[in-house]
């Protein structure tokens, strides 16, 4: 068995000096996250609000933590203090109440949406209709304390990669457009996708920002 530190630098010594690298450390303790913070890593990822707040508490406060599962509003403020960014935001209500924990706070917390690429049922996210309503909002333009860095997706689980590459485009397709928008809570820069499966097809696809949990830590017992 490979060491974490060992996969982080195989991951590492492979991705273009563009690319983002999130650590997904759901379920693992803290100490195992710590052998990836001793080996650089400073990016983790967490689906889970009050897991991560916890995480939080413990270890060092130089890490970045991203929220990267489906949010529920009400668990929004027990992460408003020290999140970097939230990867599903999936709804103009909870853009609002970020906003409304961030002004709280005194802080400007960064957003993706997450978009719904995949054709599957069990995944969440926006069509392109509902993001550009969103966007079109009055609403949006009072949110100071908000600011939408980019999109998220995740790609059907299948071994067929002619879709996961598809889905990739579409969401690659829809961030060029985003680009083009002029509000100034909204500046795209993050396409976050691509997972341990999948991530190398993802940053072909145009991804800046990949998600990768058990390439690194090996594979996770609920
Ligand atoms: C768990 C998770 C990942 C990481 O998945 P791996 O296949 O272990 O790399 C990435 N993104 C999201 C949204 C996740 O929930």
């Amino acid at each position: 068995m490979t060491s974490i530190a060992d996969n982080l630098q195989n991951i590492k010594s492979t991705l273009p000096a563009n690319i983002t690298l999130v650590a997904v450390s759901k379920t693992k303790p803290v100490s195992e996250i710590l052998e990836a913070y001793n080996a650089g890593q400073r990016i983790f990822g967490e689906n889970k609000v009050q897991e991560m707040a916890q995480k939080f508490e413990t270890m060092p406060k130089d890490i970045q933590w991203h929220m990267i599962g489906h949010l529920q509003r009400n668990k929004v403020k027990y992460m408003a203090h020290f999140v970097d960014l939230i990867h599903g935001v999936d709804s103009l209500k909870t853009l609002k109440e970020i906003n409304k924990q961030a002004l709280k706070h005194e802080r400007v917390i960064n957003c993706l949406l997450q978009l719904k690429i995949a054709k599957e049922d069990t995944k969440f996210g926006l069509s392109f209709t509902e993001v550009e309503n969103i966007l079109n909002s009055e609403e949006l333009k009072n949110l100071k304390n908000i600011h939408i860095k980019g999109v998220m997706g995740m790609a059907s689980f299948t071994s067929d990669e002619s879709i996961v590459r598809a889905e990739f485009k579409t969401l690659k397709n829809f961030f060029e457009k985003l680009k083009t928008i002029n509000l100034f809570n909204c500046t795209p820069t993050t396409i976050s996708m691509g997972m341990s499966g999948d991530y190398k097809l993802a940053i072909e696809e145009g991804s800046t920002m990949v998600r990768v949990g058990s390439a690194i830590f090996g594979h996770r017992n609920y």
